[in-house]
């Protein structure tokens, strides 16, 4: 793992702001891992906030749903921050906001119950991955540790860090529900040391004893990059390694992100699907950053329209996502989705880099936290020699960029891992 700068300051002391009126709503039926939600209305349609809009195609697919009441405006392709562009339903919105209101008997509902629901919810991992979290919770082998991830180990973003103090209890409670189903042995909150103010509360919420948490702990971790990457927090939490080809499940191990967990809670106390989130619009070309709670759809040009954020200068870059694996956007006119954690808008990009010869020092083999060989990639893809290449496991590369972010020669090795990817037979 690699230490960068954290540029979190000043917005991880500033308290999230509102943003719930959109003019439009942009939602792609794809913004999950897995086959895209299939669509259920057409255009004219009046939709009630809360309706599914997509449904749920396959088992490892997502519900959609109307994150505010309106009319359906057109149903077409659209820029998509993840996948550049893909089928999205567009929506008007119209009325007032909806009121969720406690739902009753919560501790009757069953295992099986609670997963339908959190299913039912539209509820994808909120930390970048977006896989579909009822999937994770129906795992075919017993998970002894469940490990909270609090860690947000991105530059600049601070949204799980300020959900983390603002709405501990409600992920505890989600906690809880995760752990009602899957009944771990011990839970782990994993949290970045230079989160001080979310580890005293937690420390506080898992001594007080008022949620039923088995042997829970907090695990005050490093601020090293890519400590929130999922293999890599199984290993600093509990010295358990997952193998290349092998999910955490195999070792016992489940990993949920902490606005993963408000969202559970949210499904569970309120029958309120995940139609919003909290999201940092980060950056220097800004007049000030900010954590925002915005509706799912809602428009990077509708912010500014409104001036809800506000350029002190124009970008020259603007990033979905972090520094180290966010994707570059070519405008303003792409949506927020469930697992957008943030938007960055730079001065100045990453420096034009000169790429030169591979010097052979090993530095990008030292960074990897997943142990690969970065230089046998980059060699073999720039040749164009990509036969062997699964046999140095390339599919095990998780993107992080640790290697092209440690390389003296600048040599761009994550383009050229993404090129040997998908050029690479899949069978090793
Ligand atoms: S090879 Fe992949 S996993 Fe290793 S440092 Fe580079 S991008 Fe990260
Ligand atoms: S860090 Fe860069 S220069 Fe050094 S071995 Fe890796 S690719 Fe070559």
């Amino acid at each position: 793992m690699i230490t960068v700068a954290e540029c979190k300051k000043p917005q991880s002391k500033l308290r999230s702001e509102k943003f719930l009126t959109p003019k439009k709503l942009y939602l792609p039926l794809s913004q999950h891992t897995g086959k895209p939600s299939s669509c259920c209305v057409k255009v004219g349609d009046f939709i009630e906030e809360s309706q599914v809009i997509a449904n749920q195609d396959g088992y490892i697919s997502s519900y959609l749903h109307a994150p505010a009441s309106g009319k359906v405006i057109a149903i077409n392709a659209w820029n998509n921050p993840v996948l550049g562009r893909s089928e999205a339903i567009i929506l008007e919105p119209q009325g007032v906001s909806k009121k969720y209101l406690p739902r009753e008997g919560i501790e009757n509902l069953t295992k099986e119950k609670l997963i339908e629901i959190i299913a039912a919810s539209g509820i994808v991992g909120m930390g970048g991955a977006a896989f579909p979290t009822q999937v994770k919770l129906k795992s075919p082998k017993p998970i002894d540790t469940l490990i909270i991830n609090g860690c947000e180990c991105e530059p600049y973003l601070t949204t799980d860090h300020r959900l983390m103090v603002e709405n501990l209890k409600e992920i505890f409670l989600g906690i809880e529900i995760i752990c009602r189903i899957i009944k771990p042995k011990v839970v782990i909150f994993a949290v970045e040391e230079n989160k001080s103010d979310a580890i005293k509360q937690i420390n506080l919420l898992i001594h007080t004893k008022k949620f039923s948490l088995l042997a829970a702990r907090t695990a005050v971790l490093p601020s090293y990059y890519p400590q929130g990457g999922e293999k890599q927090l199984i290993y600093s939490t509990t010295r358990r390694k997952v193998p290349g080809g092998k999910l955490p499940l195999d070792l016992g191990c489940l990993v949920h992100n902490v606005a993963t967990c408000f969202a559970i809670y949210e499904a569970v106390y309120y029958s309120k699907p995940l139609i919003e989130r909290l999201v940092s619009f980060c950056g220097e070309a800004l007049t000030a950053p900010k954590n925002i709670w915005v509706k799912i759809g809602t428009s990077l040009k509708e912010l500014f329209d409104q001036k809800i954020i506000e350029f002190r200068t124009e970008p020259e870059k603007i990033i979905s996502g972090g520094p180290m694996m966010g994707t570059s956007l070519d405008s303003l006119d792409y949506p927020i989705l469930k697992s957008t954690g943030g938007f960055l808008f730079l001065t100045k990009g990453p420096k034009e880099l000169t790429e030169g010869s591979c010097l052979r020092c090993a530095r990008c083999v030292d960074a990897c936290p997943m142990e690969l060989l970065p230089l046998e990639y980059y060699k073999r893809a720039k040749k164009g020699e990509y036969q062997d290449l699964s046999t140095f496991n390339i599919n095990d590369c998780i993107e992080c960029g640790c290697c092209a972010f440690s390389c003296p020669a600048k040599i761009p090795l994550v383009h050229y891992i993404k090129a040997g990817k998908r050029y690479a037979p899949k069978n090793k």
